[in-house]
């Protein structure tokens, strides 16, 4: 997006942010700080600092610093004020890796992103007694998420944009992620 429309002014509220497992399964953390700037690049670098992490560490504002969208270098970003990180927070990382046992579940995942893995795992804690309606021929509740999805069965939920591709051989709900209440939504509706 930053490659097609260039915002002119960030703004970062980080009054109160949420660590761990974003965007919808986190913990709410209170860091108390705004990050304004006029590269979005810059103000993301220095944001993601102000929580604890390395920006150069991050691939997206590492590939788009590699572009020349923005600086992530602190040395060559004016920041003021100079001793900003008197205001750092640590928060928590996502978890590197996501494993929680729903026998009865079968999870086809070909490529998502922690924001469609963080919907799946609202669903799942929440709301799968709902899904059971939605069981397959085998008895189990079939999910896709990702972008590379193809060998799935005929029926299986399919959530997020990137489950397009695929999107007849399923129940398609869109959104990029969709939350767990909209996935629920759809298939309500149906
Ligand atoms: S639909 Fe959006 S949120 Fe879901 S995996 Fe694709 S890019 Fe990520």
């Amino acid at each position: 997006m930053a490659s097609v429309l260039f915002p002119d002014l960030a703004i970062i509220d980080g009054t109160i942010g949420l660590e761990g497992m974003g965007p919808a399964y986190g913990r709410r953390k209170e860091a108390g700080v705004v990050v304004i700037g006029n590269n979005p690049v810059s103000t993301d670098a220095v944001a993601t600092r102000l929580m604890g992490f390395n920006p150069k560490e991050v691939p997206h504002l590492r590939l788009l610093a590699e572009r020349g969208l923005g600086e992530i270098q602190f040395s060559n970003i004016s920041i003021k004020p100079e001793n900003f990180l008197k205001w750092e927070t640590h928060f928590e990382p996502p978890p590197s890796r996501l494993s929680f046992s729903f026998p009865d579940v079968v999870v086809y995942d070909e490529g998502s992103c922690s924001a469609c893995l963080s919907t799946l795992f609202v669903l799942l804690h929440r709301y799968k007694d709902l899904l059971i309606p939605h069981r397959l021929g085998d008895d189990k509740i079939h999910i896709g998420i990702g972008k590379h999805l193809e060998n799935i069965s005929k029926g299986t939920l399919l959530i997020g944009n990137c489950t397009h591709k695929v999107k007849k051989r399923g129940i398609f709900v869109k959104g990029c992620p969709p939350v767990a209440s909209e996935v629920l939504k759809s298939l309500i509706k149906r």
